[in-house]
Formats: C-alpha cells, sequence, structure tokens
C-alpha cells in the first residue's frame, strides 16, 4: 500500500517510515503541510500518518480540506502530549485514530494494520480472480490452497492491476504507483516485475496481458494454462 507520512521532525518521520517500509508499504514522506495538501490532491494513498503542528499548513486544516473533499482516506494522527485539545479537534475534524507522541512502534504498527484492516473490510476484504485471491490489507495472494510468494514490487503490480481489473492500466500509472518519490523504476526494471508477476501467475487461470502500446491488464483466462 502507499502511505503518505507527514511530520516536520525529522527523527519521528525516520522512524515511522522505517517501521511502514519494513511492513512491505511505499512510503512517501513530506515535512510541510502545504506539499501534503498538493500531494493528497494529486495522489491516492491507502493511509496518511499526520502531525499537526506543521509548517505551511497544520495537520487540522489538512484533515478540515480532506474531508470536505468526501475524501475518506483513513487519517492516523500522531501528536505531542500537550496538545489535548487540538488532538480532540482532530477526532472532530475526522481523523480515525491518534498515537500520542513518543510511542513505542510495536504500537504504531498495530494501529496501521487495524486502520488498514478496517478499510479493506469496508469494501471487498479479500479480491479474487480466478483461482488467485488477494488480500490487500494482508498483502498476501494465495493461488488455490498455496501463498503465492511474491516480492513487494510484484504484490504491489498485482495490486495496482487488480484494482483496475478488466481494463488497460498505462505504464506511467504502474510506475507511478510503484515508486517512492525518492526512489526511481526504469522502464526495463517495469518490464522485469511484469515478467516475474506474469510467470508466477501462470496456470492461475489469471493472466497478465500486455496492450500494446497502451499498458497491461489482469483478465480471467478461460483456457486455464499460458505457455
Ligand atoms: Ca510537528
Amino acid at each position: 500500500m502507499r502511505i503518505l507520512v507527514v511530520e516536520d521532525d525529522a527523527a519521528i518521520a525516520n522512524a515511522v517510515c522505517e517501521a511502514l517500509r519494513h511492513a512491505g508499504h511505499s512510503v512517501d514522506h513530506l515535512a510541510d503541510g502545504r506539499q501534503a495538501l498538493q500531494a493528497l490532491h494529486e495522489h491516492a494513498f491507502a493511509l496518511v500518518v499526520l502531525d499537526l503542528g506543521l509548517p505551511g499548513a497544520e495537520g487540522g486544516e489538512i484533515l478540515r480540506r480532506l474531508r470536505s473533499n468526501a475524501d475518506s482516506v483513513p487519517v492516523l494522527v500522531i501528536t505531542a502530549r500537550e496538545e489535548l485539545d487540538e488532538r480532540v479537534r482532530a477526532l472532530d475534524l475526522g481523523a480515525d485514530d491518534y498515537l500520542v507522541k513518543p510511542f513505542a512502534l510495536a504500537e504504531f504498527d498495530a494501529r496501521v494494520r487495524a486502520l488498514l484492516r478496517r478499510r479493506a473490510s469496508q469494501g471487498v476484504p479479500l479480491l479474487q480472480i480466478g483461482r488467485l485471491a488477494v488480500d490487500l490489507a494482508g498483502r498476501r495472494a494465495m493461488l488455490g490452497p498455496a501463498a503465492l510468494d511474491l516480492t513487494a514490487r510484484e504484490f504491489g503490480l498485482l495490486e495496482a492491476l487488480l484494482l483496475r481489473r478488466g481494463r488497460v492500466t498505462g505504464r506511467e500509472q504502474l510506475i507511478e504507483t510503484l515508486c517512492q518519490w525518492d526512489e526511481t523504476l526504469s522502464d526495463n526494471g517495469l518490464d522485469i516485475a511484469v515478467h516475474r508477476l506474469r510467470r508466477k501467475l501462470s496456470g492461475s487461470g489469471v493472466q497478465l496481458r500486455t496492450a500494446r502500446g497502451l499498458g497491461y491488464l489482469l483478465e480471467e483466462d478461460d483456457d486455464a494454462e499460458q505457455p
């Protein structure tokens, strides 16, 4: 999942981003509230981790703007103990949960998992296509009864295509989804991920098709086995 961390304290931001990456997520970090508003406008995130006291625009203002745009992305507020009024206000403004700094990373991980699980269970908890079942919140894919062994990048690719199943997703859009801002994914890197995922899906009843010049799509394949 792609997660945005908005925090101007570098030490906390590093620890939180590291924990999220360790859990297999793509993480983007911003220290400025105004940049965060811009990013939330331009990109889709599965979760936002939001500090309240920020340069540029306050966390409370970011929340208010998100919810007034009917954006229901889960928001986990991380805040200092002395900001009690702010915390109450954040919940009133539509934060889904909050943690008081300093917090244990194990608790942070658990809150993130709970929010992602809650979000997934509001929609379809397990996405199914052919014999393939994908648990987006749990970051697991199963082929029949067997777990499908995927790298984080392959899982991200599968997730992106699965959420748009039957429709073509362009290469640019895939690269954008799979990359954090501080990374680049070359055309060649995308080709490799596509090739590997396609091989792992072989015989699953799901086909990763190339729409030449346009991009890729995931389709149910009636003739089961692929060459
Ligand atoms: Ca701050």
